[in-house]
């Protein structure tokens, strides 16, 4: 909708025939992410191709010119396996929390004598909103779980006082803007609630953060939004995982910003001038609409300073983002 806003016509891939995307845009393919001479004739129809789910398969994007997809296919291969990105994250001087691949079964005992519990066991790859993570409490509660081929990582769990987001925007010439980071609040590993301001320790330590994503975003050859999630610690920012995407927590910057991270992704892949991120207002407040609350829509307007936002998904099952509500002011 930023795009068709700007006056361009979109093409949705994607492999679910019932593509919410595609049913408010110009013309859609219905094919599956291996579909090699799908995504050719896909991307022979744009003039240029971008993605807005991590999880895309890198191999088969070979099929479209490399120059006419942005970000590129190194953002996916980093941000795809968590043990991958937190490498990455380090040798850029960012600090992750503590971590160790766990490829089969026997590693993760090792694993957590090295770094003790409670910690998290994720999956190494398609993991989000939570799923594909464990809390382990202590070590006995090992036993006994399966390691998917794939891999998972297990990582200390970080005692932080809150979380934030670094969303950013770089062009083709390597200018960089962030939107201020908001303070994420998440429930059962799925974000909630993102507000400005954030607080002051997030104020504190967001420069450090900004500095971290910006090593990322260049590192990377990054063209369009980025979005870097960090927990705020009495000892500083702590990496937790980046998103090569416009992110759930800057859907607060349709209403919020003076230019969202919807229209500023556009330009950037577009090669057109970004438009300032200042935000419109102090404070902003996004809350996500999960599961069939979502649908009480009387109950959601009865605040006539709601801007409601659904995304047109027909089925509501638990713990599924349906939609958000910004309020700005
Ligand atoms: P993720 O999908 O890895 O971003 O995890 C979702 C949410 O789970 C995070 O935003 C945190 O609220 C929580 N979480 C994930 N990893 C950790 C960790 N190592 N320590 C503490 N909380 C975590």
């Amino acid at each position: 909708m930023a795009a068709a806003r700007l006056g361009y016509r979109c093409h949705i891939y994607a492999p679910e025939p019932d593509s919410v995307a595609a049913e408010v845009c110009a013309a859609f393919t219905n094919a599956g992410w291996r579909d090699r001479k799908a995504l050719g004739a896909f991307a022979a129809a744009c003039d240029v191709v971008t993605y807005e789910f991590e999880n895309v398969p890198v191999e088969p994007l070979a099929a479209i010119p490399q120059d006419r997809l942005a970000p590129g296919t190194r953002a996916l291969e980093v941000a795809q396996d968590r043990v991958r990105e937190k490498g990455f994250v380090e040798e850029l001087g960012g600090r992750p929390a503590p971590y160790a691949a766990v490829d089969h079964e026997g590693d993760l005992t090792a694993a957590i004598d090295r770094i003790g519990t409670p910690g998290i066991l994720k999956t190494r790859r398609d993991g989000y909103d939570g799923k594909g993570q464990w809390l382990i409490a202590s070590a006995g509660e090992a036993q006994g779980i399966k390691i998917p081929d794939s891999g998972s990582v297990y990582e200390g769990r970080v005692r932080f006082e809150c979380e934030f987001s670094v969303i950013l925007v770089r062009d083709h010439d390597g200018e960089v803007r962030f939107w201020d980071a908001p303070l994420n609040t998440h429930q059962g590993g799925i974000l909630s609630h993102s507000e400005l301001p954030a607080p002051a320790i997030v104020r504190e330590q967001v420069e450090r953060a900004r500095a971290l994503a910006q090593k990322v975003a260049e590192a990377l050859g990054y063209v369009g939004v980025m979005t870097c999630e960090f927990f705020a610690t009495t000892d500083g920012p702590v990496f937790n995982e980046m998103a090569p995407r416009v992110h759930n927590s800057g859907h607060w910057t349709i209403e919020g910003a003076i230019t969202s991270q919807f229209e500023n992704h556009i330009r950037a892949i577009a090669g057109l001038p970004l438009g300032d991120t200042a935000s419109v207002a102090e404070r902003v407040v996004m809350d996500n609409l999960i599961g069939a609350e979502a649908f009480d829509m009387a109950r959601h307007l009865s605040d006539p300073a709601a801007h409601l936002h659904l995304y047109g998904k027909a089925e509501a099952r638990d713990g599924r983002k349906m939609g958000h509500i910004t309020r700005v002011g």
